[in-house]
């Protein structure tokens, strides 16, 4: 069976090990910083078998050289020649095998425009998303557009709601504060908000979490709902209807949160 648990890194960083009960063969997910990865991998007595990447920026791609020169592995990644050490470079339909199981490439550009997100659907649905869904937000807009982003969200809001959800940073208090602003009457939030408070206190990973619950409580996924548009209304920050001009301005108003 396959074990996915997370690697922390620098200050807030999860690389995810993947990993299966034959024991002998590790994948990590965006190794910003190798020596973690090796330390994690040298306790558990496995071997890295291959590295997945969702984008160029370096906390994501920055322990990859060092893994490649330790071990022989295959890398996959997107269509960004800027990250050398990709064997297979991938697009949107294209597939990755990892442990024997099939993750699908979804593009999701805005955070990054080289960003792809890998989902394997099964009787336990898996998305590793990187930076652009997070547990309770999502990841700024650097290089793409709101609509942009929007657009790439709204295709990961429509995987199945059981998905767990395994995200490249702990961020899910600051980004729970931030939801609770948006939509201070949402009652699955307040109840997140205590059970993320209990994890945290416990130093535990708040991630993965599923979709259901990020349908449930995330504003970036919600820009549709009419509860929260309400709810922006009530605030006098309402400053257009459609999904793209909320996700905008929930962007805009985090961007400075
Ligand atoms: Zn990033």
């Amino acid at each position: 069976m396959l074990q996915i648990e997370p690697i922390p890194a620098f200050s807030d960083n999860y690389i995810w090990l993947l990993y299966d009960d034959t024991g002998n063969g590790a994948w990590v997910v965006d190794p910003g910083d190798a020596q973690p990865v090796i330390d994690t991998l040298a306790r558990k007595g496995l071997t890295l078998l291959g590295v997945i990447i969702t984008h160029h920026h370096f906390d994501h791609v920055g322990g990859l050289e060092t893994l490649c020169e330790r071990y022989d592995c295959r890398v996959y990644g997107p269509q960004n020649p800027e990250i050398g050490a990709i064997t297979d470079r991938l697009s949107a339909g294209d597939s990755a095998e990892v442990l024997g199981l099939r993750f699908d490439v979804i593009e999701v550009p805005g955070h990054t425009l080289d960003h792809i997100a890998y989902f394997h659907d099964g009787e336990n649905p898996i998305l590793l998303c990187g930076d652009t869904l997070f547990a309770g937000g999502c990841g700024r807009v650097f290089e793409g557009t709101a609509p942009m982003m929007h657009n790439s969200l709204q295709a990961l809001a429509a995987l199945p709601s059981s998905t767990r959800v395994y995200c490249a940073h702990e961020y899910t208090l600051a980004n729970l504060a931030f939801a609770s602003a948006v939509e201070p009457d949402n009652a699955a939030l307040s109840e997140r908000v205590a059970q993320a408070q209990e994890t945290r206190s416990r130093n535990e990973a708040t991630v993965p979490s599923t979709l259901a619950l990020e349908l449930a409580t995330n504003p970036f996924l919600r820009c549709e709902v009419p509860e929260l548009k309400a709810a922006l209304r009530a605030q006098g920050k309402l400053q257009g209807e459609t999904g793209d001009e909320v996700f905008a301005t929930v962007r805009g108003w985090k961007d400075n949160f």
